[in-house]
């Protein structure tokens, strides 16, 4: 992915975190990884940490940008020290060294996922439909009884391929500074909007 920590909180930042938390604050925390934790295993990591070490586990929201493009926020988790200390010890993909957070009260894990909340730092196509296939494959993940399943989830390869082959197709538009009037990434020779953008158009929504 192409999301990293924001350098600051922007006003779209500010309204993202409105959005997950009315009233809340994003605060910087630094990562400290802890021996044997595994990347975007939050829980299980600061469930095993509590157990080790005490203190406890604070719920809410880690915030990403992808520059130009999106904010989303993430259900995750951070260890409060028995000082009070907060520190992420989940590894990043990227190795950021801090990440944003906005602790939310509401929250506790119950071992469902949650999705990602997303948004769009431009009015752009492009943006609108990788937001709404990245929303329809946690839906197809997440369908029926596959909701209380963890780790390796079982989805029929008709109901999934389609949606990540078009994710990927999005993602490769955005990263390369594609906008809807832009020529699609197909080569067809047409804009984005007249091209992929109108099938998808009929199937995501505008
Ligand atoms: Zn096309």
């Amino acid at each position: 992915m192409h999301t990293t920590t924001p350098g600051e909180i922007s006003r779209p930042i500010k309204r993202l975190i409105e959005k997950v938390v009315p009233g809340g604050n994003g605060i910087y925390l630094p990562v400290n990884p802890e021996a044997g934790a595994v990347v975007n295993e939050c829980f299980p990591n600061v469930q095993a940490k509590l157990e080790r070490d005490g203190g406890q586990m604070l719920c809410g929201w880690q915030v990403w940008e992808w520059p130009h493009v999106l904010v989303e926020a993430e259900f995750h988790a951070v260890w409060k020290s028995p000082a009070g200390a907060l520190v992420d010890i989940t590894p990043k993909t990227q190795n950021e060294t801090h990440i944003l957070f906005v602790p939310d009260p509401r929250l506790s894990y119950q071992g469902l996922a949650k999705d990602n909340v997303r948004v769009p730092l431009r009015d752009d196509q492009v943006i609108r439909h990788f937001i709404r296939v990245s929303e329809l494959i946690v839906q197809v993940m997440n369908k029926g009884e596959r909701i209380s399943q963890y780790g390796h989830v079982s989805v029929p390869a008709y109901e999934i391929l389609p949606l990540q082959e078009a994710r990927g197709f999005l993602g490769v538009s955005l990263a390369s500074g594609l906008r809807d009037h832009d020529a699609c990434l197909c080569e067809s020779g047409n804009k984005y909007k007249r091209c992929h953008g109108r099938g998808w158009s009929s199937v995501l929504g505008s």
